[in-house]
């Protein structure tokens, strides 16, 4: 039976989350306005503060599941900044799905970013130009090309690269490459200037005939790898959620100001259009949930989420989208003030129908496998 009805655990933590998370909404506007600056590894006032991301991960005795809480801990945390910077990227879950054990071990502590778009080749990995070229006299891996838009590329160690080989053989495919910080060229372009998300870690890396040992090749096969979506998909759409939620929780304090109650049980004839409408938008957040929740039960029974992790970051960017414009619709000027959080959600809220999949490619995945048409029928 599914159950979503969170565990007196859950609870607790969540409630620890909401704690972490309104500290981290008094340094969400500084870091959107001063994106050359990231934030700190750990804000001062995380020192004695539980890091709840890893606790849910690790598992938490009575809890709905480490899955199902982690996802529910990112969304409780998302509307502002996380006193813990992530040190999973990922280019770790590649890491964990594919490589050996021995290169695991070897890279297991590190941050690892992952690298796949690049001018050109975004929703698309099949037009990645990036070439990794093998050279016989020293048995290193040349690697030539450009990523564009990769988070964490400053604060993680290392970088998962996409590239294409051309191995000893003569063999050519796609393939992965583990890229340390410091190697010779190998180089981290500045801070990106964004609409939103300002505060996030994100760079363009440039690849300059960079040697690398065979050891750094991680050669699980391509649709192994590209499964890393199916855990960070969802996550995705508990982020927008997240900044979705900060938005109606902001929009419903003012509400409050100006002496609108939210009466869910009157029905159309007994409302105002202003809380129908801020109900409705509520609704879209609830049912976006409930996406995210499928889909990480269904990982917590061991059942790989394909659709349902695709249809869990279409719901929940396209959630995003819509119910930060639609605070800003229902709060009229107020709500451009810089003085508020919503002008940042409504930025902030855009990305998430953006990487890791747009929203169009999602529903591509989502129509197919409802459709029962392969990838070459319907691009
Ligand atoms: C803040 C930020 C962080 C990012 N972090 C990373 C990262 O860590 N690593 C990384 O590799 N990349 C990262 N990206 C890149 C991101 O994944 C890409 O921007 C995204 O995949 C879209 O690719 P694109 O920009 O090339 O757009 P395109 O693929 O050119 O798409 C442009 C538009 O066309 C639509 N479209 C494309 N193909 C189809 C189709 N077949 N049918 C219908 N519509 C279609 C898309 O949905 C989109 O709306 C990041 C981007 C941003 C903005």
């Amino acid at each position: 039976m599914i159950d979503f009805e969170l565990t007196t655990a859950d609870q607790e933590i969540l409630k620890l989350a909401h704690e972490q998370a309104l500290i981290g909404q008094r340094y969400a506007r500084y870091y959107d306005q001063h994106e050359d600056e990231l934030p700190p590894a750990e804000f001062p006032e995380a020192a004695n503060l539980p890091n709840l991301t890893r606790l849910a991960e690790e598992g938490v005795s009575g809890s709905s599941g480490p899955r199902i809480l982690h996802s529910l801990v990112i969304l409780e945390t998302y509307g502002g900044i996380d006193l813990h910077r992530a040190r999973w990227g990922l280019g770790n879950t590649v890491l964990k799905t594919v490589a050996t054990p021995a290169q695991f071990d070897k890279w297991k502590d590190h941050t690892i970013s992952i690298a796949i778009t690049e001018p050109g080749a975004g929703s698309d990995p099949a037009n990645i130009r990036t070439t990794a070229t093998f050279d016989r006299e020293t048995g290193e891996w040349i690697i030539n090309g450009e990523k564009i838009f990769i988070s964490q590329a400053e604060s993680a160690d290392a970088a998962m690269v996409f590239s294409r080989f051309i191995a000893p053989d003569g063999s050519r495919g796609m393939t992965t490459f583990l890229v340390e910080k410091g190697t010779p060229g190998f180089t981290v372009g500045p801070q990106l200037k964004k609409l939103g998300i300002r505060s996030h870690d994100t760079c363009n890396l440039l690849f300059d005939n960079c040697r690398i040992p065979e050891f750094n090749h991680i050669k699980g096969d391509f649709k192994s790898t590209m499964s890393v979506f199916n855990d960070s998909r969802p996550m995705v759409g508990a982020m927008a959620l997240g900044v979705a939620r900060a938005a109606l929780d902001f929009t419903r304090e003012k509400y409050t100001e100006r002496g609108l109650e939210i009466d869910y049980r009157g029905g159309l004839r007994s409302r105002s259009a202003l809380v129908d409408r801020f109900i409705r938008l509520e609704a879209i957040y609830e049912a976006a949930l409930l996406t995210v929740l499928r889909s990480k039960w269904l990982e917590q029974q061991d059942v790989p989420p394909k659709v349902e992790a695709s249809i869990a970051k279409a719901a929940g960017g396209k959630a995003a989208r819509r119910i930060t414009q639609g605070c800003i619709d229902l709060l009229g000027p107020e709500a451009l003030s810089e003085d508020h959080p919503l002008d940042r959600c409504f930025r902030d809220g855009r990305i998430f129908d953006i990487y890791e999949g747009a929203g169009e490619i999602q529903r591509l995945i989502i129509a197919r496998a409802i459709l029962g048409y392969t990838g070459r029928d319907l691009r």
